[in-house]
């Protein structure tokens, strides 16, 4: 009996100073207009996705409903725009799920946001819905750890699927890869998140998180919405100067990385970010936030 004990312990330590990963598994069971019918497509949504869960190093906690435990996930049918819900739905321990699709959005390139849910039962079970990000239920909240959400992108866009990642230098039209990172953003809290909105100050439209404040050298001035820097934010990619991808706009033929001040923005939302790609643990197949996010198109003249 004891044997075991020590060996659990044993057990419980290693894997509390593993550094480990956010996996980003993306659902595509509610792309109706088969905009993912690709595999271009899906390769490149899947490296959006590793880019951004591999610098994230957050323990969050598994959802298991079961009994008197309830938990019905809600999000945004990113093939309809409709509302869709999940009942008793299963969150496997750190990971995030994002359904996506394709439909046509008018003159916005995507929308991205968290999931959000509806839940009964034992005060253990409704605990653990923070999954293991206490700030979530501080007053303001100071941390986030949604179960996934949903991101739709316009379907009668005119995309550029790049096929090497490596080089911007052949971008034409909206850069997929760019939108990718921007919707994950959102669905990550950006813009989106109480603890995004903790920081805002609405009399001068600025967001006033420690870590970006730092990163930038002041407040940062956001845009009208007040879920995005303010339009032309510039911010860095390793040391190169880049316009924020947390702005509300994508020039056409242009790729837009997450730059450090986006990574200080997941840094003030509550999320624990790495300054270089963390290996996951487990790379397993397997939001009450419901953010309306646009990302407008700017259109370059000449
Ligand atoms: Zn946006």
């Amino acid at each position: 009996m004891k044997k075991y004990g020590l060996l659990l312990t044993g057990v419980m330590g290693l894997i509390s100073h593993q550094a480990t990963a956010i996996s980003i598994v993306f659902d595509y069971s509610y792309d109706s207009s088969g905009f993912f019918a690709d595999t271009q497509r899906v390769s490149l949504l899947n490296a959006a996705g590793n880019a951004l869960g591999s610098r994230l190093q957050d323990n969050l906690g598994a959802i298991t409903p079961g009994g008197v435990n309830t938990f019905d996930a809600s999000f945004i049918n990113p093939g309809t725009g409709s509302t869709a819900t999940i009942n008793n739905y299963n969150v496997l321990d750190n990971t995030l799920v994002i359904y996506v699709g394709g439909r046509d959005l008018g003159s916005t390139l995507g929308i991205g946001g968290s999931g959000g849910f509806s839940a009964g039962g034992t005060q253990s079970f409704i605990d653990s819905l923070n999954r293991g990000q206490t700030g979530v239920d501080l007053t303001p909240p100071t941390d986030f750890g949604p179960w996934g959400g949903s991101i739709s992108f316009n379907s009668t866009a005119n995309w550029y699927f790049d096929t090497d990642l490596s080089t911007d230098a052949d971008i034409v039209g909206n850069d997929f890869y760019s939108v990718a990172l921007h919707e994950l953003g959102h669905v990550l809290g950006l813009g989106t998140a109480g603890s995004w909105n903790t920081w805002v100050n609405s009399t001068d439209a600025t967001f006033t998180g420690n870590l970006s404040t730092l990163a930038f050298g002041s407040a940062v001035p956001l845009y009208s919405d007040l879920s995005h820097w303010n339009t032309g934010t510039m911010s860095t990619v390793d040391g190169v100067a880049q316009e924020a991808a947390m702005d509300p706009n994508l020039t056409t033929g242009t790729r837009k990385l997450f730059t450090k001040l986006d990574y200080t923005g997941l840094g003030d939302v509550g999320w624990e970010v790495s300054a270089v790609p963390v290996p996951a643990a487990v790379w397993l197949f397997g939001s009450g936030l419901l953010g309306l996010l646009h990302f407008g198109r700017r259109n370059r003249k000449s």
